[in-house]
C-alpha cells in the first residue's frame, strides 16, 4: 500500500472509530458489536504500525500513551474555578432565591436545575478541535495537569469536529457506582484499603502517575460549563452547545420558571437518586440567563447566581451490639460492628465496617455505644461517629486481638500499614478465602466451588490447600452433607477441567498478595512457567515493567515458603499446567511491543548488537523519535534525537540502563 492510500484509509478508520466511540461512550447507543469495533481498532493499529509517520496524536490508538511520571505539573487556570455555596434545606434555598430577586429587581428569573455529580471537577482545553490539556480543579486557581490520564477516559473525545479555535470546558469526572463497588472488591481481594466513596475513587483513579492504571478504571465524565470559546445566552443553551460538539452532557436537567418548580424537582428527584448509575449528592440550581448571571456576579469564591442543594446525608443512629473481626484471604483482619438493625436509605442494615484498628481508636467506638452509621458511597455502611452524650458508662472498649480469632496464630501489623494480618500458615479463615479465590471466575473458574462446598470440605478436613482439590474423589464428595451424585460429578469435572487454564489465570488464582489479574498476566508472559518465576529474585522482578516493589517482594516471599512448595508439588502431580504451552512467541521479552530509537555511540556495543538485543527482547528499532517511541537509548555524542525526545517527553535510557533492561548485565 502506498502512503497516500494509507493516509486516506487511516483517516476513514479514525473517523469511523470516533463515531462509534461517541455512539458507545457518549450516547450509550452502540451500532456495532464489540468484536466489530475491535476489528476496526486492530486494522487501525496494524496500518499505523506500518506507517508510523502517519500516527496523529488524536488517533484512537493514542489514548493510553506515555510512561509513568514522577509527579504532576501544575496548571494555572485562566479564571478562578468557583465553587458553589450549599443549601441544606428549603429555607436556605428560599433565601438564595430572595437574594437573586433583590439584585435582579423583579425581572423574571428562570432557573436550570441539574444533578450534582459526586466526582472530581476538571477543565478540558481543545485547540482547533484537538484535546490538548486537562487539569484538576486544585484550589480553584492552580490545578494539576492530568492530560495523559484524561485521554484514557473513553467518553472524552480527543477530537471535536466543529469546535471553535479555542475551547475550554468544565465538567465532572466520576466512577460509575457499579465500577466503584467492583474496584473496592478488587482492592479488598488484593489486600489494599477500600475507597471511602466514589469521589475518592475517581480522584484516586485520575491522579495516577501511570496513565495505564487510569485506563484500567472505567472513569466517565459529564461536561456542564463553557468557560472559553463560546457565549451561549443561557445555561440550557450551553449544555446543548456542548452536546452538539460531541461532548458528554448529563441528559437530566429541568428548566424551572419559579421557586415552587425548583422545590418540586427536589422532591421528585430524591427517590430517583438511588436508581442512577452514578452517585449524586444533590442538585445544582443555576440562574439560566447568562446576562442575569453577569448582573448577579460573584463573591470571592462562589457565584451569586447558583447554589447546590444537598440532600440530607444518608445516616442513621443505632447501637453497637458487638464488634467482630473477619479474616480475609491475605490474612487481613477487618473489624465489623454488629448493630441493632436500622433502616438506612431504603435497606435494613445490621453490620457496618470499622475499617481497621486505628479507625476504632480514633473514633473511640465501644461495644454498647450509640453510633451514627452512614452508607459510604452509598454501598457499604460504615460507622461515622459515636454519640458520646448517650454513654451510660457500661460501654466496653474493644481490644483488638493479638491472636487470629480463627486459628490463634499471631497477628502482626507491618510498620506503616493500617491493616493487621494473621500470620497463620494454615489459618482456616484464610484458607477458605484462598480456596474461593482459587476457584473464582477470574482464577481457575471452578464451577460449583462455592462458599457452602468450601466450608464443608474444610469441616471434613479434606482440603489443606488448593492442591488437594485435585485429589478429591467421588467418595469424598458424597460424604459431604447434602452432596448428590450429580453435583459431585459436576464438581469433579470442573476441577479436572481447570488444570488446563492458562498460566496467568493460575498465577492470579494462587492469591499472592498484590498480584491482581494484570500483574499475573505480565509475569506469566515474561517468565512462562511457575518454576522459572519461583527462582527469580525480588530485585529482578522489580525491573519488570508494571511490577512494583510491593508485588516483587510479595511474589518472591510467596515462592520461598515451604507451604507453597508443597502445594505446587501437588498441582504438578495432578497435571495442572504450571507453564505456558508451545514455543515462546518470538516477540516475548522485556521490550515486548516497545519502540526504541538509538542515538549516539555506545561504548563496547556496536549498533548492530544493540539492535539484535532489542529484537530478541521483543522490541523494535525505529529511526525517528515520535510520540509512539517508548525509549530513546542515549549513547555518547547524541544527535538531535535527544532534543526531540525531550520535547515529546520520551523516556531516555543510558547504555547501562538499557543493558539492565534487556537482562545483559
Ligand atoms: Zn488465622
Amino acid at each position: 500500500m502506498r502512503e497516500e492510500e494509507a493516509r486516506s484509509e487511516l483517516a476513514r478508520l479514525r473517523q469511523e472509530i470516533r463515531r462509534h466511540d461517541r455512539l458507545y461512550y457518549v450516547l450509550d447507543a452502540p451500532e456495532i458489536s464489540d468484536e466489530e469495533y475491535d476489528g476496526l481498532l486492530r486494522r487501525l493499529e496494524e496500518l499505523e504500525g506500518r506507517f508510523p509517520a502517519l500516527v496523529t496524536p488524536d488517533s484512537p490508538t493514542q489514548r493510553v500513551a506515555g510512561q509513568p511520571r514522577e509527579g504532576f505539573q501544575t496548571v494555572r487556570h485562566s479564571r478562578v474555578l468557583l465553587s458553589l455555596e450549599d443549601a441544606f434545606n428549603l429555607q436556605e434555598l428560599a433565601q438564595f432565591h430572595q437574594r437573586v430577586g433583590r439584585v435582579l429587581a423583579g425581572d423574571e428569573t428562570e432557573y436550570l436545575v441539574e444533578p450534582k455529580i459526586d466526582g472530581l471537577t476538571v477543565v478540558l482545553r481543545y485547540r482547533d478541535g484537538l484535546f490538548v490539556q486537562g487539569a484538576t480543579r486544585g484550589d480553584g486557581t492552580v490545578g494539576e495537569e492530568v492530560t495523559a490520564n484524561l485521554r484514557a477516559v473513553r467518553s472524552i473525545p480527543l477530537h471535536l469536529e466543529e469546535a471553535p479555535p479555542f475551547l475550554e470546558v468544565r465538567g465532572e469526572v466520576f466512577l460509575p457506582r457499579a465500577d466503584f463497588a467492583r474496584l473496592n472488591e478488587e482492592r479488598q481481594r488484593e489486600g489494599l484499603p477500600r475507597f471511602a466513596n466514589p469521589r475518592n475513587a475517581a480522584a484516586g483513579s485520575l491522579r495516577q502517575l501511570d496513565p495505564r492504571v487510569t485506563a484500567g478504571r472505567p472513569l466517565d465524565i459529564f461536561l456542564y460549563e463553557v468557560r472559553e470559546g463560546a457565549e451561549p445566552p443561557t445555561q440550557a443553551a450551553a449544555l446543548e452547545f456542548l452536546e452538539r460538539l460531541g461532548l458528554k452532557v448529563n441528559p437530566l436537567r429541568w428548566p424551572c420558571a419559579d421557586l415552587e418548580q425548583v422545590e418540586q424537582v427536589i422532591r421528585d428527584f430524591a427517590p430517583r437518586r438511588d436508581g442512577l448509575p452514578y452517585a449524586t449528592d444533590g442538585l445544582v440550581i443555576k440562574v439560566n440567563s447568562l446576562a442575569q448571571q453577569r448582573e448577579l456576579g460573584e463573591r470571592s469564591r462562589s457565584p451569586r447566581w447558583a447554589i447546590a442543594y444537598k440532600y440530607p446525608a444518608q445516616e442513621a443512629t443505632t447501637t453497637v451490639r458487638d464488634i467482630v473481626v473477619q479474616v480475609g484471604r491475605t490474612g487481613a483482619l477487618t473489624p465489623t460492628a454488629l448493630l441493632d438493625p436500622v433502616r438506612l436509605s431504603g435497606t435494613v442494615v445490621s453490620r457496618a465496617t470499622l475499617h481497621n484498628e486505628d479507625q476504632i481508636r480514633e473514633k473511640d467506638v465501644r461495644i454498647g455505644d450509640q453510633v451514627v452509621v452512614r452508607k459510604a458511597g452509598e454501598i457499604i455502611p460504615e460507622v461515622v461517629s459515636v454519640v458520646r452524650e448517650a454513654r451510660t458508662g457500661r460501654e466496653r472498649p474493644f481490644v483488638f486481638p493479638d491472636r487470629c480469632p480463627v486459628c490463634g496464630a499471631e497477628v502482626v501489623r507491618e510498620p506503616g500499614e493500617a491493616v493487621a494480618r494473621c500470620t497463620g500458615v494454615s489459618c482456616p479463615a484464610q484458607l477458605r478465602e484462598r480456596l474461593l479465590h482459587f476457584g473464582s471466575r477470574g482464577g481457575m473458574d471452578i464451577d460449583g466451588l462455592g462458599p457452602v462446598v468450601v466450608e464443608a470440605l474444610l469441616v471434613a478436613d479434606l482440603v489443606h490447600d488448593a492442591g488437594d482439590l485435585y485429589f478429591l474423589t467421588r467418595e469424598d464428595l458424597l460424604k459431604l452433607p447434602r452432596k448428590a451424585e450429580k453435583s459431585a460429578a459436576n464438581l469433579l469435572a470442573s476441577i479436572a477441567a481447570s488444570r488446563e487454564r492458562p498460566l496467568a489465570r493460575l498465577l492470579f488464582a494462587l492469591g499472592i498478595r498484590h498480584v491482581g489479574e494484570r500483574a499475573a498476566t505480565v509475569l506469566a508472559a515474561r517468565y512462562r512457567s511457575l518454576d522459572a518465576l519461583a527462582v527469580v529474585a525480588a530485585e529482578e522482578l522489580r525491573q519488570v515493567p508494571e511490577i512494583g516493589p510491593a508485588i516483587a517482594a510479595s511474589v518472591s516471599a510467596f515462592f520461598r515458603q515451604e507451604q507453597t512448595r508443597r502445594m505446587l508439588e501437588k498441582l504438578r502431580r495432578a497435571g495442572v499446567h504450571l507453564a505456558e504451552r508451545g514455543e515462546a512467541p518470538p516477540r516475548a521479552g522485556p521490550l515486548q511491543g516497545k519502540q526504541l530509537v538509538l542515538t549516539g555511540t555506545m561504548r563496547e556495543l556496536p549498533r548492530a548488537a544493540a539492535e539484535e538485543l532489542i529484537a530478541r527482547a521483543g522490541g523494535r528499532v525505529t529511526s525517528t523519535v515520535t510520540r509512539r517511541t517508548d525509549y530513546l537509548v542515549v549513547g555518547e555524542d547524541p544527535g538531535s534525537k535527544l532534543a526531540r525526545a525531550r520535547e515529546l517527553a520520551v523516556p531516555q535510557l543510558t547504555q547501562e540502563e538499557f543493558l539492565r533492561l534487556v537482562g545483559k548485565e
